[in-house]
Formats: C-alpha cells, sequence, structure tokens
C-alpha cells in the first residue's frame, strides 16, 4: 500500500491532549503530524467545552453580580440580552484560541493533517481527508482522541429539543422550562448560565447529592443559593422515559421524586464516553476496554511499545489539565527522556455560582477509606473581604495528617474558588503542613488569606479574624 507522508511522531486527535503533546514533540526536535477530523485544533475543551463555558458563565456571573449592589445604593433595570450578539462574542474568544493554536503549529513545523483517522497497522494511519485517504508511516504515535457526551439509549437524541453539552452552548434560544438531567460539574454549569438568562431549571440526579464526588459541606452551600433560583431539584430520581410531543419533551421521573413533566428543553450531561473504539486500534493491536477506554502506564504507552496514549480516553478524570500534563509526559518519554505522571492530586473546579473547587483528600473519601484526619474550616462569613463583595456562604476547608501535620486535601467553596485551590495543590506537591500555610503571610484583605486561617484553625493558633 501506498505511504504519503512518513514521520517520527504522529498525534491522533487535536484537543489540550493532542496540541500539548503535539508541540512539546516538537519541542524536543521531534517530527510531528498532527491529525484532526474538525476545521479547528483545540478539541473539546477549546471548541465546546472548558473556553465556550466559562466565557457563557462570566457573562452570568456579573449579570447575577450587579444585583447585590441593590445594599450599596445602587439598582440596574432588567438586563436586555441579545442572544445573537453573545453566541458571537463567545465565538470569538474561541476562534481567538484556536487560531492562535493554528499559528503555533506552523511556528513548530507540526503538521497538520484534516480527516478522522483510523489504524492500518502498529505504523501506519489512514486518514479520510477532504482530497481522499492519506496513508501516514510513523515511528510513533500518541492517542488523543477524547470523549464524546453519552446518550442514553430510548431518549430522543435526535430531537433538537433535547440537547447535549454542545448544543447547550449552541446557546440556539433561552427556553422557558429546562430540565437538566445529571446533576455533576457539566450540567450544573449549563443550568447557571441558562437559569440567569431566565430559564425556569430543574435538575435531575440520580445520586443523593448534587457534584457526586465533591463534600456535602461544600455542596451545600451551592444548593442553598440554588434552590432559590432553581424550581425543583429532583435528587435520588431517575428519568424512566422522554418522548417528543408538539407541546415539548415529555418526561417520566421515578424514584425519590415521580411524577410526569412536560419541558420546551432537555439537556442530557450523564458523562462523557471514550472515543476509543472509533480508531480501528485492533489493526495496530492496541487494547481498548469495552467502554472504550485505553489502557496506559505511568509513561502513556499502551500495550503495543510504540503507541501512547493520553486525556479522557485513557480514563481517570476527564479534565484538560489532566489531558495536558500527561500529552508532556508522553513526548518526553518519546524523545528519550524521564518522565512520569504521578501527580500527587488533579484539581477539580465547578464554575458555577458559588464557584466549587477540591484536591487532594476529600472528607467523604476519608471517612469511607478510614484515613485519619484533621481539619481547619474558615467559614467566610468571618472574611472581611467576602462581605465586602456581599458572599458570605464561601467557606475554605484544609484537611491534614494527623501525624505529620501534612496538608492531605482541600475543599473551597465560593466566587473564584478555582483560581484559590491552586494554591493548596501547591501545598499538597510540596508536602507543606500546616504551619509552613498558617505562617505564610497571606494579602489582607483577600479570599485568599481564608487559605492561611483555615491552616491557623487547624493549628489552633488563630488570634484574630476579619
Ligand atoms: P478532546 O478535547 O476530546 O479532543 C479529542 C480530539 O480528537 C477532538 O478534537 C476530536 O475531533 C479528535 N478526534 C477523535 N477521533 C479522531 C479521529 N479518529 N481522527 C481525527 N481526529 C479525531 N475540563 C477542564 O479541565 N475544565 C473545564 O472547565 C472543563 N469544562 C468542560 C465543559 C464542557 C461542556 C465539556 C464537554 C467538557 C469540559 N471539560 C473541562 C473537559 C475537557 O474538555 C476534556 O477533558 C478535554 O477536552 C480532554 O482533552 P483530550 O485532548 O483528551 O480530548
Amino acid at each position: 500500500e501506498s505511504v504519503d507522508m512518513v514521520t517520527e511522531v504522529v498525534v491522533l486527535g487535536a484537543g489540550p491532549g493532542g496540541y500539548t503533546a503535539a508541540f512539546r514533540a516538537a519541542d524536543l526536535g521531534k517530527k510531528v503530524v498532527l491529525i484532526e477530523r474538525y476545521d479547528t485544533l483545540g478539541g473539546v475543551c477549546l471548541n465546546v467545552g472548558c473556553i465556550p463555558s466559562k466565557a457563557l458563565l462570566h457573562t452570568a456571573q456579573i449579570m447575577e453580580e450587579v444585583k447585590t449592589l441593590g445594599s450599596m445604593g445602587v439598582t440596574y433595570g432588567e438586563p436586555e440580552v441579545d442572544l445573537d450578539k453573545m453566541r458571537a462574542g463567545k465565538d470569538k474568544v474561541v476562534a481567538k484560541l484556536t487560531g492562535g493554536l493554528t499559528a503555533l503549529a506552523k511556528q513548530r513545523k507540526v503538521q497538520v493533517v484534516q480527516g478522522t483517522g483510523r489504524f492500518e497497522s502498529p505504523n501506519r494511519i489512514g486518514v479520510e481527508t477532504k482530497e481522499g485517504r492519506v496513508g501516514i508511516r510513523f515511528d510513533h504515535c500518541i492517542i488523543a482522541c477524547g470523549s464524546s457526551p453519552l446518550k442514553i439509549p430510548g431518549f430522543p437524541h435526535d430531537d433538537p429539543r433535547v440537547m447535549d453539552s454542545t448544543d447547550a452552548l449552541a446557546l440556539a434560544d433561552v427556553p422557558a422550562r429546562m430540565l437538566i438531567v445529571g446533576g455533576g460539574i457539566i450540567g450544573l454549569e449549563m443550568a447557571t448560565v441558562y437559569s440567569t438568562l431566565g430559564s425556569r431549571i430543574d435538575v435531575v440526579e440520580l445520586k443523593n447529592q448534587l457534584m457526586p464526588g465533591a463534600d456535602m459541606d461544600l455542596v451545600r452551600a451551592v444548593e442553598k443559593i440554588i434552590k432559590k433560583r432553581y424550581d425543583k431539584i429532583k435528587l435520588e430520581t431517575k428519568v424512566a422515559s422522554m418522548s417528543a410531543t408538539p407541546e415539548g419533551i415529555k418526561v417520566v421521573f421515578e424514584g425519590k421524586h415521580p411524577g410526569e413533566e412536560t419541558y420546551d428543553k432537555v439537556l442530557v450531561a450523564v458523562g462523557r464516553l471514550p472515543n476509543g473504539k472509533l480508531i480501528d486500534a485492533e489493526a495496530a493491536g492496541v487494547q481498548v476496554d469495552q467502554h472504550g477506554f485505553i489502557k496506559v502506564d505511568g509513561h502513556q504507552r499502551t500495550n503495543v511499545p510504540n503507541i501512547y496514549a493520553i486525556g479522557d480516553v485513557v480514563g481517570g478524570p476527564m479534565l484538560a489539565h489532566k489531558a495536558t500534563h500527561e500529552a508532556k509526559v508522553a513526548a518526553e518519554v518519546i524523545a528519550g527522556l524521564p518522565a512520569l505522571f504521578d501527580p500527587m492530586t488533579i484539581p477539580s473546579v465547578a464554575y458555577t455560582d458559588p464557584e466549587v473547587a477540591w484536591m487532594g483528600l476529600t472528607e467523604t473519601k476519608a471517612k469511607e477509606q478510614g484515613i485519619p484526619y484533621e481539619k481547619g474550616v474558615f467559614p467566610w462569613a468571618a472574611s472581611g473581604r467576602a462581605l465586602g463583595i456581599h458572599r458570605d456562604e464561601g467557606l475554605t476547608k484544609l484537611l491534614f495528617d494527623p501525624e505529620t501535620k501534612r496538608i492531605l486535601g482541600a475543599g473551597i467553596v465560593g466566587p473564584n474558588a478555582g483560581e484559590l485551590i491552586g494554591e493548596a495543590v501547591l501545598a499538597l506537591e510540596m508536602g507543606a503542613d500546616m504551619e509552613d500555610i498558617g505562617l505564610t503571610i497571606h494579602p489582607h484583605p483577600t479570599l485568599n488569606e481564608t487559605i492561611g486561617l483555615a491552616a491557623e484553625m487547624a493549628h489552633g493558633s488563630i488570634t484574630d479574624i476579619m
């Protein structure tokens, strides 16, 4: 068979994992080809994930924030929303970033091939491009084909009123009544946006809490706020059936909150499925499990020695910052450097209002596994800064090892929790203890000083607050 291109490294998929791996390999002197089926680089995160969602969430956050100025004597009228402009504004942010990636690829002489790639052997990939099939021969391959929204069999997914996260981000309209199926991060972030834009929101979640994985004391602060904003939050409830009718999407619930309701639109955000089954991995001998995940070792190697995999397709938390770090490991191992993916923690952030962020050991996990811990909690109601921004619902919590006093985990709820958690992640990676954190001089008045204060609370050395 003909080979059109020969390269040292081929990267399959140009999401945060793929483009990072391609750029790192090129920087280390490798000849790199990057395959992407879509017109733009950046994958889910830049095109239909992290970036557009945060652009919309920022807008929603300010729309909510101005309402808090009433107590300072400032009031605004009802906001006028031009949805076309909002969509264009969000698309502009995305275009700027994806365009930047194309320029960065060019700078590094990473050759981008646009089309769907599939393995033909452990050293060949065939790409279906607009101009026809292109055969690429490679020494090393990094699979970074990512994941797609999970669909539920029997739900009318073909009806445009039943949305996945990509549809919801497209912002076609603001439905009067909207159901969010799945109380995880993605569902609740989109609920935040649509609720602020004026939709009446119901959320249905199978488990007994929103944001499964986060500690209840953090989630409770969010719940307190959204219970006022949303119509119903149905926990421990299942969608038994969903059908398209002329009046709307009819949904039958069973479990703790049974019943039947009709919605203008439904967002299904029940998880994501890895794309491992879509690349003919068996032609290369790469093992893919029944869900579509590809197993790798700490060097990101699959069972085939010259083939690596990174990002959502290898499992673990499906997060962009995990994908980029794995990407660097794979590229470096290929270049002969001693790299290993061995983080102490991968932080999680829900960019809801308020934000929730956590890292390392959670209290839930500690209790489940019988891990002893000491806790320092600083309620934001005692923070001058939090009061000044009219947000006293927040909480900063640190968990420590009772013996060594080293930090084990942290959880923060409140505006900017996602920015604040970084310090705790660094503390964990550096092996910082209670005193290290408590003795670090944090600027006053900031939300960030709640981390130092939480450590002092645990240490018993707190003298004054505010
Ligand atoms: P992807 O980003 O999925 O990229 C894979 C790429 O491979 C895609 O571009 C795809 O087209 C391409 N591809 C697949 N198969 C082929 C093939 N056969 N041939 C050619 N190309 C192929 N994570 C965060 O960390 N923070 C957030 O705030 C955040 N928000 C999110 C919000 C939403 C709504 C969603 C859906 C996700 C969010 N995520 C967030 C998750 C994040 O987007 C993913 O973890 C991340 O994009 C995974 O990167 P990846 O490189 O593994 O794969």
